[in-house]
């Protein structure tokens, strides 16, 4: 896992890697080599008369197109329609030159892959009837996903794809991360663990972080925040997550956008008795009404928060106070997973860009060994090598994140073992 691609189809080779969600469907083409996007777009109301695709040819030309009655294949068939346009054969159809473009896989982010995938894998049949079977442990994610792999195979049977599932970077962590102190028989019969998202991410991020600091991965012990609308702190030892805050599902641990994180399971039963709550009721208020909005009332984007703080809005401050603080606190406690720390990195669109959070934050883990270069951190970590820490033991830093980029390389690595063997 997290190689970069050698020999996988040249330099002229792309990937089109997908998202695919209940009624959306996020897409790029991009070049696993560099990361230089060709297109890109989302498709919304997939399935509905009302299906539209906006797609963006770079480097500047953007479209929106009506697809009436839309299904998923009529939408991977539109996009694939673009790729000619852009000047590209595709493989194996006899139009791809020498220096010429084309597509060698199409890559999914699958979210959920339960206990039996710890790596990105070539997608054939079993693998489907295995993402199948690890459904019930993300309902609403892992069908979507399986759709987009079923559309492209109905589309291009013979192009290879690759699912590269958020929580297989985290299967290195250790029983006493994952398990919880409930009944084994949970754990047993039900899959009741914590297996942790953001996979994706932190492989990503902590790689480049190490490119960064000039030292080798499998040499540094990190702690890395994934901070967008799901947020999500990691500790990565020798390039092996050890541990993360998110757990059987994407709700545990950090505030989030509209997500509480960690509360006291007791208040399940405290408000089905008090507020006559069901268990869905509940659920549902917990994922889409807490968090930065249900505690600043104002908004679940960071910016929105930030600024109505800054404005002298109370429930707003409070709001911030409450994400750093568990922020801070989590961060520390990822620490005790990696024994010693070398380097704290942020990303995610919180993480890239905002100096507010990641300055009250390193304000609060000073006993860590952090101290905050102001100008630096005012600046992303841009010019810096993405360090904003003064000289330390530990070195805080910036890391934006490419999870398209590292589905790309993943599934040309990969297409190109399946083309090896075939
Ligand atoms: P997703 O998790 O959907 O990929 P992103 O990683 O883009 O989302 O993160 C979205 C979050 O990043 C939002 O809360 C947004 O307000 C925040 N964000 C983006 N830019 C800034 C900024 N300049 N300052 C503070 N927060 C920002």
């Amino acid at each position: 896992m997290g190689e970069t691609v050698h020999g996988s189809g040249g330099s002229g080779s792309l990937v089109l890697v997908l998202n695919s969600g209940s009624s959306s469907v996020k897409f790029a083409v991009l070049a696993p080599a560099g990361g230089e996007r060709v297109l890109a777009g989302m498709a919304e109301k997939v399935g509905t008369p009302e299906a539209e695709l906006q797609i963006r040819r770079f480097p500047d030309h953007v479209a929106t197109e009506q697809l009436p009655g839309g299904s998923y294949q009529a939408v991977i068939a539109r996009i694939l329609d673009h790729l000619p346009e852009a000047g590209l054969g595709t493989a194996g159809d006899g139009s791809s030159g020498p220096g010429q473009s084309h597509l060698v896989g199409a890559g999914h982010r699958v979210v959920h892959g339960g206990e039996r995938f710890t790596a990105s894998v070539l997608v054939d049949d079993e693998v489907i009837a295995a993402i199948r079977s690890s459904s019930h442990l993300a309902p609403l994610h892992n069908p979507a996903n399986l759709a987009g792999i079923e559309a492209v195979r109905a589309v291009r049977p013979d192009l290879p794809q690759v699912a590269v599932f958020d929580t297989a970077f985290h299967q290195t962590m250790p029983p006493s991360a994952f398990r919880y102190a409930v009944p084994e028989e949970w754990y047993t019969r039900y899959g009741v663990r914590r297996y942790g998202f953001h996979g994706t991410s932190y492989r990503f991020v902590t790689e480049r972080a190490a490119a960064l600091l000039g030292r080798p991965l499998t040499e540094l012990r990190l702690v890395a925040a994934h901070l967008g609308n799901g947020c999500s702190v990691a500790a990565v030892s020798d390039g092996a997550s050890v541990d993360t805050t998110m757990g059987l599902t994407p709700l545990e641990g950090l505030v989030m956008g509209t997500r509480s994180g960690d509360v006291d399971p007791g208040l399940f039963g405290y408000l089905a008795d008090r507020a006559g709550l069901t268990i869905d009721e509940l659920n549902d208020a917990l994922y889409t009404a807490s968090g930065l909005q249900g505690v600043s009332g104002v908004s679940n984007d960071m910016r929105t928060v930030e600024a109505a703080a800054a404005e002298g809005n109370e429930r707003a401050r409070l709001a911030l106070e409450v994400f750093v603080h568990r922020l801070a606190k989590a961060i520390a406690g990822m620490a005790v997973g990696v024994e010693r720390l070398d380097a704290l990195v942020f990303t995610g669109g919180i993480g890239e860009n905002s100096a507010f959070v990641r300055s009250q934050v390193l304000a609060r883990l000073g006993f860590l060994g952090l101290t905050e270069d102001a100008e630096a951190n005012a600046r992303n970590g841009r010019g810096t090598r993405g360090r904003i820490s003064l000289d330390g033991p530990v070195v805080a830093m910036v890391v934006p994140t490419d999870e398209e980029l590292m589905i790309a390389r993943d599934t040309a690595r990969l297409a190109a073992v399946g083309a090896r063997l075939r």
